[in-house]
């Protein structure tokens, strides 16, 4: 065991000392894989190195990357001699490797395969900001112009996707996967989604603007529906389930008590009917609704917002007494009973339903008694518990 792990332990130390771009794993059979990027000459290269024997190099398979494929070197078209350590083959594959493959590449174009020749081409200080890791494994654009909190992050030499400021229902790794074979072509596929979304963009612009977003919070790019209020006790949930058909596939949802929300549910089918699509979804709504504006907290002077919400007992949820629960949810759920002014958390009332026998579920919506006046009690759970 000790020197199995010994012997795993110097070979990382001979990595990170003389061959920084590359990683080792040591199995457990004793069969070891080292692969990454390694400078050869005036090159880099990309490798895989299997030694099923380490330290020992007999039946080596070395895998080159050359033009995007690997190509493959055994002891049948490579000579290696016995008595030699992985050190010294690692500097002896300058000349190991045939010169011609090794720089198979037209002297006009940026060197094919070599990431680091593609980072450099693509460093486009005015057009947004490039970060690399220190261990050169992450690289990340930011900043970019015209949709300034957007970020993509790469995995390094593998282009496999790390994170990105995009809503998680748009499947960036498999669009990625599919058509992005190169840095270059991952960044313009990522600008192009931007381009894509930029009216899914436009339209939640004004709504967390010029109305209370109470979740997500804070809202972000990666968001794709926001919950504000609509009038006292009751709130709007506007969900666009495909960012790509913004409006088409939008999603409005009343939350409330139960009488209040039949008659805005009338409402709203009647002025869905006259969408007028000169105008964004906040405008839209605003005329659907027969409102100037969207109703926004009376914060009194300059006062610390989140401080006031924290501290305002009104605000607080009366089953758990907090107002913004991990996921940034807040109270939001009151009864049809209108003198009953207490709100609560709808994960703290689903859980409150649970244990009464009167709760019940039908179509989405659940049924049951105000834990405070015992009124009737109706809500969503599935519109505000993203379930
Ligand atoms: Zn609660
Ligand atoms: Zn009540």
């Amino acid at each position: 065991m000790d020197t199995k792990k010994s012997s795993s332990e110097s070979l990382q130390q001979l990595l990170c000392d003389k061959y920084l771009g590359l990683l080792a794993d040591v199995k457990d059979d004793g069969s070891c894989i080292i692969r990454g990027t390694f400078m050869c000459g005036d090159n880099w290269l990309r490798l895989k190195l299997y030694l099923p024997h380490y330290p020992a190099l007999n039946n080596f398979e070395l895998y080159v990357m050359e033009k995007f494929e690997y190509k493959l070197y055994t002891a049948t078209n490579m000579t290696v001699q016995e008595d030699w350590m992985l050190e010294d083959f690692m500097d002896r594959l300058p000349q190991l490797l045939p010169p011609k493959e090794r720089i198979d590449v037209p002297k006009i174009t940026p060197p094919q395969g070599n990431i680091f020749a593609d980072i450099l081409a693509l460093h486009k200080p005015n057009e947004y900001r490039l970060q690399i890791n220190e261990g050169y494994t992450r690289i990340r654009f930011c900043e970019f112009v015209d949709f300034e909190k957007h970020y993509l992050e790469l995995g390094l030499p593998s282009l496999e996707l790390l994170d990105h400021s995009v809503p998680d229902c748009i499947p960036l790794g498999e669009m990625l996967e599919k058509s992005a074979h190169s840095l270059e072509e991952a960044l313009v596929l990522f600008l192009k989604v931007l381009e894509d979304l930029r009216p899914f963009y436009d339209n939640f612009m004004n709504i967390d603007e010029l109305c209370h977003v109470l979740q997500p919070s804070p809202a972000t790019t990666k968001h794709n529906s926001r919950v504000f209020p609509l009038k006292d006790r009751v709130y709007l949930k506007v969900t666009s389930l495909d960012p790509f058909a913004c409006l088409a596939s939008m999603e409005i949802k009343i939350i409330g008590p139960t009488d209040e929300v039949s008659r805005l549910r009338h409402v709203l089918s009647d002025g869905l009917g006259n969408w007028d699509s000169e105008m964004d979804m906040y405008k839209n709504l605003l005329r659907i609704f027969d409102l100037l504006f969207f109703p926004m907290p009376d914060w009194a002077d300059d006062q610390d917002q989140k401080m006031d919400e924290e501290d305002n007992q009104d605000l607080r949820c009366n089953i758990c007494f907090s107002y913004r629960l991990d996921k940034g949810e807040v109270p939001l759920v009151s009864c049809d009973n209108t003198k009953c002014v207490l709100k609560c958390h709808a994960a703290c009332l689903k859980e409150w339903f649970q244990t009464q026998l009167e709760g019940k579920t039908f179509l989405e919506v659940s049924f049951g008694l105000c834990p405070f006046c015992k009124a009737k009690l109706s809500t969503s759970f599935a519109a505000l518990l993203d379930e």
